[in-house]
Formats: C-alpha cells, sequence, structure tokens
C-alpha cells in the first residue's frame, strides 16, 4: 500500500511538472466567461484534438478565466498550454504596451492561428436613455474585469469620444455578470469584445427590462481605426437577438480571436492541434455560428506575434505558409 501510495505520488509530480503521464499529455485551454464564445471555443479545439487521442495520446481540456490578458500571461508563466487572446491584445502584449507596459515585451509569445471575428459590444437599457458612446457619462457602466480582453478596448472607445473614465460610474466586473446587473436595474450599460451569436448577449436581451445595442461610431471612431491597426469596421447582426429593442444591424468596431501559446511548449503537441482544426474545419466551423466566415486564409490573418514552429511545420507541408506574413516567420 505504502509502496502504491509512494508510486502514486511519484507520478503524481511528474505529471504537474511535465503534463505527461503514462504516456498521456495533458494539455489546457483557457478562454473567457461560459457565456462568451472562448469557451466553447476551447471546447471546439479540444473535441478535435481528443478525436484522435488514440495517434496522438493528448487529453485536452478547457478553463473558464478572466479573458484575453489573463490567457496571454498564463501561457507564458507554463499554467495553461493554450490561450485565446484578442489580436490587438496579442499585439500588445508582444510589443510590450497597455498592461504590459511594466513588463516590457513578450518574445515567447506565439501565434498557432485565428478564429473568428470579435466586435465592441456596447449594451444599455432603453430606460438610461443612452443612445450613443457620448450619452455614458455620468452613467454605471461595466467597463470589464481585469484581466479581459475588453478592458482596453472600452478605454479607446471612451477616450475616442474624449470621455475620461472619472466622467461615469465605471464598474469592471466579469462579463458573465453583466447581464444579470444590467436586468437588476445595478448598471446602466455594459462593453463586451465578443463573437456573435453569443448566450450573454442573448441573456441581456431576453429580460424584463429592455435593452438596446448601442452603435460604436463617429468621427472619433473612424480616428481609432486609422491610429491602431488590429481595430476593424465590424456589424452585428440584429438577427442574433430577436428580443433586443432595436431592430437594425448594429455598426461597430472589432477585432479577431487568436489561439495562441508559449514558444516554450512542445513543437509536436502545435503540429497535432494545428493540423486537427485545419484538416478538420468543415466540421470544427459546425460547432459555433461565429465560425460561418472562417477560412484556412483568414485564419492565419490578424497574427502579430511569431508563428510557432509546430504550426509553421503543418503549413510548410501543406502549402498554406503562402498566406502568412513573412514577418511572423523566424
Ligand atoms: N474577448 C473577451 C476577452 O478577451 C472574451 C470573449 C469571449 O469569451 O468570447 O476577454
Amino acid at each position: 500500500m505504502k509502496r502504491f501510495v509512494l508510486l502514486m505520488s511519484v507520478s503524481l509530480l511528474a505529471m504537474t511538472i511535465t503534463g505527461v503521464a503514462f504516456g498521456r499529455t495533458f494539455v489546457t485551454i483557457g478562454t473567457g466567461g461560459v457565456t462568451g464564445v472562448y469557451y466553447p471555443t476551447g471546447g471546439a479545439i479540444s473535441r478535435m484534438v481528443n478525436q484522435k487521442y488514440s495517434e496522438y495520446k493528448i487529453k485536452a481540456t478547457v478553463e473558464s478565466t478572466a479573458g484575453s490578458v489573463y490567457n496571454i500571461n498564463a501561457v507564458l508563466g507554463g499554467d495553461l498550454e493554450f490561450g485565446v487572446a484578442q489580436s490587438d491584445r496579442q499585439f500588445q502584449a508582444y510589443s510590450g504596451i497597455a498592461e504590459w507596459a511594466g513588463s516590457g515585451p513578450q518574445k515567447d509569445l506565439r501565434s498557432v492561428f485565428s478564429i473568428h471575428p470579435e466586435a465592441i459590444t456596447l449594451i444599455a437599457t432603453k430606460q438610461s436613455t443612452i443612445k450613443s458612446v457620448m450619452d455614458l457619462q455620468g452613467k454605471r457602466v461595466n467597463i470589464g474585469n481585469p484581466g479581459s480582453g475588453q478592458l482596453q478596448n472600452s478605454k479607446d472607445v471612451l477616450a475616442a469620444f474624449a470621455i475620461s473614465l472619472d466622467k461615469l460610474h465605471a464598474e469592471q466586473v466579469k462579463a458573465v455578470e453583466a447581464p444579470g446587473l444590467l436586468q437588476d436595474e445595478k448598471i446602466d450599460a455594459f462593453f463586451y469584445t465578443v463573437g456573435h451569436p453569443n448566450g450573454n448577449i442573448k441573456e441581456a436581451t431576453s429580460g424584463r427590462i429592455k435593452v438596446n445595442i448601442i452603435p460604436v461610431k463617429g468621427k472619433g471612431v473612424d480616428k481609432l481605426l486609422q491610429r491602431y491597426p488590429y481595430y476593424a469596421h465590424a456589424t452585428i447582426p440584429i438577427k442574433f437577438y430577436p428580443n433586443a429593442g432595436n431592430r437594425e444591424n448594429v455598426e461597430s468596431i472589432g477585432v479577431k480571436a487568436t489561439f495562441v501559446c508559449s514558444t516554450k511548449l512542445d513543437e509536436k503537441i502545435v503540429y497535432a492541434v494545428t493540423k486537427e482544426v485545419f484538416e478538420n474545419l468543415e466540421e470544427f466551423k459546425k460547432l459555433h455560428p461565429a465560425y460561418s466566415v472562417l477560412t484556412r486564409e483568414n485564419m492565419l490573418q490578424g497574427l502579430s506575434a511569431p508563428m510557432h514552429r509546430g504550426a509553421l511545420r503543418y503549413f510548410r507541408e501543406t502549402g498554406f505558409i503562402r498566406h502568412i506574413d513573412p514577418k511572423l516567420m523566424p
């Protein structure tokens, strides 16, 4: 018995140090709140990989996290193997700006591929009378939790309208809690940078309190688009939210979800994950409606950290390498 316990603890130790036990490799994918699109995205990627367990002996699991910034830091710190992160956050981490201004450029960050588009989504109750970003002044607004992608996007949008944070009652709670707070009349509006459709905005628009999706547009926003390479025009299709107060598609700006890891991650693991997602893209796309626009070519755009060598090996073998920005290759 003692010997068994000893053996077990030695194997557990080996497992925690290397992520490998009994010939199996465990990988964890950092996502976001359970009502967003990152969480099902982690699920979809792990499903593609776990399907080939007999070949790769990789067991992928998903963790709900605070979002992009948390995921980037966790993959760099070795707490997670992979993470989903906004393209703007990937750019900032690799360049050592925004949350990384103090720690400097995160040169170990690697791109694997990009995924669905995400729109800066601003939701407000009808009774708040908020019709544009300008009207957020004096209101209770959730700008995003620390560790999330949206925290910086909300700040950028407010700055584009010359609204300083002290002009509103800014909350910083997780996106998963925001629809409840809105319906309980505890906040008037919230920002969420997210793919569509998603459960969060469905929940926010389906309650007792009438809710509108507010456009993020105007001169200030045009300047944002010129100033930052990672922002692009985005449209939120209103058909996804039949209970929202407004009935027109909503104009905004957005970024892309990307899949990242550390340069330290084993080449074989990254190769296997890349290969399974790319070879089974049609099956993958059926797992969430936000993936409907994905093509193998556009999944190689929107990246700023260099490609991981495991992903590059697959893209070289298949010729997809020609769609990759040469700056991303070592
Ligand atoms: N874009 C959000 C973030 O980076 C997460 C969105 C989602 O979970 O789908 O924190």
